[in-house]
């Protein structure tokens, strides 16, 4: 898709999508160059109508990601969008009548790009409705497994397909389902998860459960929220998973009795100033030494709080006795070398060649520990995909 692969051993991707109406193509523009920034490797955009369709070359000619074309009901949106973007999502619940489906794959095939289908419990189609008599996991499968089989009747298979509810059982039960009946890629969300918390705990739930079980090649966390926290989230379930490594991943202790440092405003911080890093680095801040040291030894780099003074330590090993006060500027600092260093190494760069720009802050005099810890530890039309017999 526009460069990304999505399906097979390709890293599972993390999209998002845009909130202005494409006719802002400036405000458009500007939430995709922050997603981008936040890492964004798909964009979707809705195209509800004629001036958002109109907008779309605009809005492609500013971005670097792949973008694809949201549409609902209007068909001929989707024949329009096609010589534009690098996807299209129809919806089989809305699209209307078989012919209208046909029209769109002609369009996609006549320029290279794929489809997605989009299967979502608040648009079932009519007839799987009637079976069901409401929206179920089995009726959402039996809606994409229909669309599926009627595009792949015609000779079409380059297409990705969702089947989306905000119930996370549904979801999860609709992609298993889907999943053991068909082998295409599946981009995976739980729909109208919630605001910022809610919904990244609710899709936590439901993208973890799938991507533990190997289903899932992209995915799009849903937040009533910047889509920039959706990108944010959707990394976080992939790290967490261990199925992407990207940028800092910082771990926090939850604070005691025993803590000699504000670590949540310290963790806080840390996550906003680094966030411009790529590199995979995990940067840990523990409140105090009792356990501190052995309980970031899975850290690259981190600090624990000590009585008006803390340390830095490097793989679980103390290097470096700071003055608490410099605690937070020098662990920037040398997080910021790290990844230098890191990024240099993967470059095939002598570190020594490196510029050292990490320069912004008065670096504290370091005081090299003489311990050598190992640590302490609206149904418009009735459609729609012919079922296959
Ligand atoms: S690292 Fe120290 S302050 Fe943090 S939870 Fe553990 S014992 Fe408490």
């Amino acid at each position: 898709m526009g460069g990304v692969k999505v399906g097979g051993d390709a890293p599972i991707s993390v999209q998002s999508m845009t909130i202005p109406h494409p006719s802002d193509v400036s405000g458009t523009v500007e939430q995709i160059h922050q997603l981008e920034k936040a890492g964004c490797e798909l964009i979707r955009v809705a195209v509800p109508d004629q001036e958002a369709v109109a907008a779309l070359p605009k809005i492609k000619s500013q971005m670097t990601v792949p973008l694809i074309a949201d549409i609902h009901f209007d068909h001929r949106l989707a024949l329009q969008a096609a010589s534009v973007v690098d996807c299209v999502r129809i919806n089989p619940g809305n699209i209307g009548p078989w012919w209208k489906t046909e029209e769109v794959i002609k369009a996609v095939n006549d320029n290279g790009i794929p489809l997605r289908i989009g299967v979502n419990g608040g648009s079932l189609e009519k007839p799987i409705l009637d079976k069901y008599g409401y929206p179920t996991a089995e009726a959402l499968a039996e809606s994409a497994l229909n669309a599926v089989h009627a595009l792949e009747d015609v000779g079409f298979t380059n297409m990705k397909v969702s089947l989306k509810a905000s119930d996370v059982h549904m979801a999860i039960d609709a992609y298993w389902l889907f999943a053991q009946q068909s082998n295409y890629p599946l981009h995976i969300g739980i729909t109208e998860a919630g605001t910022a918390m809610t919904g990244a705990v609710k899709s936590a739930m439901g993208l973890g459960w799938l991507l533990s079980q190997g289903i899932g090649d992209t995915l799009r966390v849903s937040l009533a929220a910047d889509p920039v926290e959706e990108v944010k989230v959707g990394f976080e379930i992939l790290k967490s998973l261990e199925l992407r490594h990207r940028g800092v991943n910082v771990i926090a202790c939850p604070t005691c009795g025993r803590v000699e440092i504000d670590v949540v405003k310290m963790a806080n911080e840390l996550e906003r100033r680094l966030a411009h890093i790529t590199t995979p680095l995990t940067v840990s801040v523990l409140g105090c030494v009792v356990n501190g040291i052995g309980e970031g030894k899975e850290a690259d780099i981190g600090i624990a709080g000590g009585q008006g003074s803390g340390i830095l330590f490097k793989k679980g090993k103390l290097v470096h006795k700071i003055p608490s006060k410099d605690l937070i500027e020098t662990l920037i600092e040398e997080v910021e070398l790290m990844a230098k260093e890191k990024e240099a190494e993967s470059a095939g760069v002598a570190v020594s060649e490196l510029p050292y720009d990490g320069t912004s802050v008065d670096r504290p005099q370091l005081q090299p520990l003489s311990l050598e810890s190992e640590s302490a530890g609206s149904q418009k039309e009735i459609p729609v995909f012919p079922v296959r017999s």
